[in-house]
């Protein structure tokens, strides 16, 4: 019998990786950066729990970097299989491990230099931009809806989860001794209705299910009055003339804020604004989404095809010269910046010079983790700190928290409900609280023991 062995992203969001065992082949979904305090994130420089060349292939889900973020060192580590994902998601993770190559490569020359001035030795980064460059080499693309046969006896459909451009619910069904089973991955699962993304594909059959559970103690707001909350807002910002920020991941919710600017843009009275693309990684992923418009819900691909996501006062500054200019404008200016968690990027700068007045609004509109500035910004901190200086909070702060990219309790008991038969479950991908109440669900609405694994534990299935 197929055994799955949990080598991340149990008791917490991120460091997704899963290794799939038959009697003939290893087959790894997602191999994922460990995310959160430096001392988890040390996590990532350290070997794999297994030996990378025993592993025949890949699957990743989609291009997170908690998903992605460690195929550059499994293929520096030995890996010579094909990883498999979405094409749309090929390209997207392309862009994210090319950032992060950069950003480590930027903090491990930072943290060599003080090592340097304490006489301890120098550090390297995770991976290069040459490690990605042969990782993306590795890269084999594929469609939704089609079978392949990925390894002798192992076969692979990719369902649209929904999530970001280029997500897959993966299903992977393996042969042995004439048995076939079916192991099911949800990936992230998108919160249908998103205006950008399509709704997730259904499923019938599997014999376990591995389940994200992110939100699985929780319901969203309605979109409906998210967007209604966004427009009270800008009306706000314009009555007393401040200007709008708006930290955003470039993936995902940067192409979803300039759809809705761009939908409501008489509604919501945005032609007396002045609107910034501010972040090239955003830049770079919205290009990519007028590139993969098909994969868009049909409204919104009409749209992205007609505009290429542009409105008429919507600058897009590339350069640091552009974007520092836009400090200058005292009101009048919507800001969408990354990073989303406002850890590292533009949305800094704009934080340092326009954070402390009393006009600024600043609309938070992602999953904001613990210990990062936004979280602090969306817990009503009076102060918060960015390079190491501590900017007073003058602005209003709004989280609205309508259009997360990840299913609700609801929408994933929605998912589940597709099955015919109920397979078994095992929760992974959530915090303990956020997996034992979708636990709780799971038992009350379909009679289902869900499995909670913790590190290195195995499973048969
Ligand atoms: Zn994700
Ligand atoms: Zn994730």
């Amino acid at each position: 019998m197929p055994t799955v062995t949990f080598f991340g992203a149990t008791g917490g969001v991120t460091g997704s990786c899963f290794l799939v065992e038959t009697a003939h082949q290893r087959i790894l979904l997602d191999c994922g950066l460990i995310q959160g305090s430096s001392r988890e994130e040390a996590r990532n420089g350290e070997p794999f729990p297994f030996d990378p060349a025993s592993i025949d292939g890949v699957v990743l889900s989609h291009a997170h970097l908690d998903h992605s973020g460690r195929l550059p060192q499994l293929v520096r580590d030995g890996f010579k299989g094909w990883i498999h994902v979405h094409k749309a998601g090929r390209d997207i993770v392309e862009i994210l491990l090319e950032d992060a190559a950069w950003l480590s490569g930027k903090e491990a020359k930072q943290t060599s230099r003080n090592n340097r001035n304490r006489g301890e030795d120098e550090v390297e980064p995770l991976f290069t931009r040459e490690d990605v460059a042969i990782c993306m080499d590795r890269m084999a693309p594929l469609e939704y809806q089609k079978l392949y046969e990925i390894l002798p006896n192992v076969h692979l459909k990719l369902h649209d989860a929904g999530h970001i451009l280029g997500s897959a619910v993966v299903e992977l069904r393996t042969l042995e001794n004439g048995a076939e089973k079916r192991l099911v991955f949800t990936g992230d699962l998108g919160q249908k209705g998103s205006p950008l993304m399509r709704d997730w594909e259904p499923l019938e059959s599997a014999d376990l299910v591995l389940m994200e559970s992110t939100y699985g103690d929780r319901l969203h707001r309605s979109r409906r009055e998210t967007e209604q909350e966004i427009k009270e807002i800008l009306q706000k910002a314009a009555n007393g003339r401040g200007n709008v920020l708006m930290p955003a991941f470039a993936v995902g919710r940067t192409q979803e804020l300039l759809y809705l600017l761009g939908k409501h843009y008489k509604d919501w009275g945005l032609e007396g604004w002045q609107i910034f693309l501010d972040t090239p990684l955003g830049i770079r992923a919205t290009e990519i989404h007028a590139r993969h418009d098909r994969y868009l819900r049909p409204a919104a691909a009409d749209w992205v095809r007609e505009t290429r996501f542009r409105f008429p006062n919507l600058r897009i500054t590339e350069t640091a010269e552009q974007s520092m200019a836009i400090n200058r404008i005292q009101s009048g200016a919507i800001v969408i910046a990354g990073s989303g968690m406002c850890t590292g990027g533009r949305i800094r700068h704009h934080f340092k010079h326009q954070l402390g007045r009393s006009g600024t609004q600043v609309i938070i509109a992602g999953f904001q983790a613990e210990g990062t500035p936004g979280r602090q910004l969306v817990d009503g901190a009076p102060s918060i700190t960015i390079w190491g200086e501590s900017l007073r909070v003058g602005a209003q702060v709004h989280t609205v928290g309508g259009i997360s990219a990840h299913a609700d309790q609801d929408g994933l008991c929605d998912w589940f409900r597709g099955f015919r038969l109920a397979p078994a479950v095992a929760l992974v991908h959530g915090e303990d609280s956020a997996r034992k109440g979708l636990a709780d669900v799971l038992k009350e609405r379909f009679s289902v023991d869900a499995a909670v694994p913790a590190l290195g534990d195995r499973l048969e299935y």
